[in-house]
């Protein structure tokens, strides 16, 4: 976060707004974490592991819905129906 959400003031790595005193420690966390959530799912999709992926951007999304967590969500669910209407559309072994 480097800008105070209320007032857009710059905040150089504090918790405390210098211009409207907000408290933004909390808000930060949730953010740092979000962001640690969705490290976590690139990491897994690096390993292959889609499902496990879009898990972990649905927990990123709650805590902070960043733009770039919220379009890795979207890529992620489409690849995953495309997966799944690949394999409704193969031939079944008899
Ligand atoms: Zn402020």
């Amino acid at each position: 976060m480097h800008r105070c959400p209320l007032c857009r003031a710059t905040l150089n790595g504090a918790e405390t707004c210098r211009r409207c005193r907000a408290e933004l420690g909390t808000a930060q966390r949730a953010e740092r974490d979000g962001q640690a959530l969705a490290d976590a799912a690139m990491h897994c999709l690096a390993l292959g592991d889609a499902d496990a992926a879009k898990q972990l951007l649905r927990r990123a999304v709650v805590l902070h819905a960043a733009p770039e967590t919220l379009a890795l969500r979207q890529i992620v669910a489409s690849s995953l129906r495309q997966f799944s209407d690949a394999e409704a559309g193969e031939p079944r072994d008899a």
